[in-house]
Formats: C-alpha cells, structure tokens, sequence
C-alpha cells in the first residue's frame, strides 16, 4: 500500500490531480479542509477549536490538527493506498506526519511538489473573477461568462477576490517558496521527492504523475 503527500502553492492544482488520482487508481483521500469541516459538524471538541481559527483564514495550530488526525484516519480503509494532501505545511510538522504514518503502519513513499512560475500563479488566479452573490467562479481563459463583467446564474456583476490581484499573488508565492525549501530539502535527503511542474493541461500533469509514481 502506498502512501503519498501532494503539496504546492495555492492555485497549482494539486486538488484535481488528488481527484484523478483517486478515480483512476481508488486511492484515499485525505484532506484536511474536509476533516475540520466534518469534525466540526460533529462536534468533536478539537474540531471546535479548530474552526476558531480555520473560521477565520488562519491556519489551524499544528497541535489541534494532528490531534485531530488521528482520530481522522480510522475511517480509511487501512489496505488501501493513501493520498494525503497539504499536511505538512511547516518543518515542526514532518515529525508529526512521520509519527502519525508510524502509527497507521505505513511510511511515506513520495512527497509530490507542484511547481508554479509567478507566470503561470498570475494566469491562473489574475484572470479569475468571482461573483459576490453566488460565488460562481469565472476564468478570462478557461471559465467566461456570457455577458462580460456579469453572472451567468444571477447576473450579478462580478468583482476579483484581493487574493486573487497580481501583486499579492507574488507576494503570497515569494512566502510560499521561502518556507517550503526546508521541508523540500528535507524529503529531497531521504530520496522521496518528487517535482511536478503545474504549468502544462490537467491531462499532461496526470500523466507525469502516473510515469514518476509507476503507478
Ligand atoms: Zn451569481
């Protein structure tokens, strides 16, 4: 059974490939947006906590996520291959993933980076314009709208997120690219890692995952 960490910046993709994955080759899924939004539903009592933060936009503590992690894991199937995604964000946490996978029995065979140049974080997210009514999703390129400027679904005009503004998408992508080098450098010494680049078609980075997982 395999067990396998996707990770990159915002925008690059790394949800859909995780989806692919898991239609073309029936890994588990296991996301952390999902567990807080669940555990919280439950009323589990780290899940409260942990939406005091994750409410707000801010990263939930790495103590509450991997208390809640645990817990998290029993209802995967424990034959099956795994495909974790984003949990490990900082360099305290690549112990605690290591003693969690400990845990479930299993080690990590690769950490998957998808790489995105400024370019391609700019395409993707500069072009992207959101409806403040129904929060439809447009894209200049990929996704338009029928009447420029307004909400196919309600015909809201539509507005583009901060985040979403060139200047702080480099910003966001320098942040990004200086606090994951340690834990690339990390996964690099044990042989694990593995680069994607994220600019080419969905298709295209399916495949290269397929060739350097020889899944
Ligand atoms: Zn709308």
């Amino acid at each position: 059974m395999k067990t396998i960490l996707l990770h990159g910046p915002s925008g690059c993709g790394k949800d859909t490939q995780a989806d692919l994955l898991v239609e073309n080759f029936g890994f588990e899924k296991i996301v952390t947006g999902e567990m807080f939004r669940t555990m919280y539903d439950m009323a589990d009592i780290d899940g409260i906590k942990a939406h005091e933060t994750w409410g707000k936009g801010i990263f939930v503590p790495d103590d509450i996520t991997y208390r809640m992690l645990p817990k998290w894991l029993a209802r995967f199937n424990p034959i099956k291959d795994w495909i974790f995604v984003s949990v490990v964000r900082s360099q305290g946490q690549i112990a605690l993933f290591d003693n969690l996978l400990k845990e479930s029995n299993r080690t990590l065979d690769a950490f998957v980076h998808f790489k995105l140049s400024e370019e391609a974080a700019i395409e993707r997210m500069a072009l992207r314009w959101v409806c403040p009514n129904c929060n439809q999703i447009y894209h200049e390129k990929y996704k338009k709208e029928r009447v420029q400027g307004f909400c196919d679904a309600c015909g809201m005009k539509l507005t583009q997120r901060e985040d979403d503004k060139p200047e702080r998408i480099k910003s966001r992508l320098e942040e990004y690219n200086r606090t994951i080098q340690p834990i690339l450098d990390e996964y690099r010494s044990r042989g694990i890692l593995i680069e994607i680049d994220a600019s080419p078609s969905i298709e295209e980075i399916q495949k290269e995952i397929i060739t350097k997982l020889n899944l």
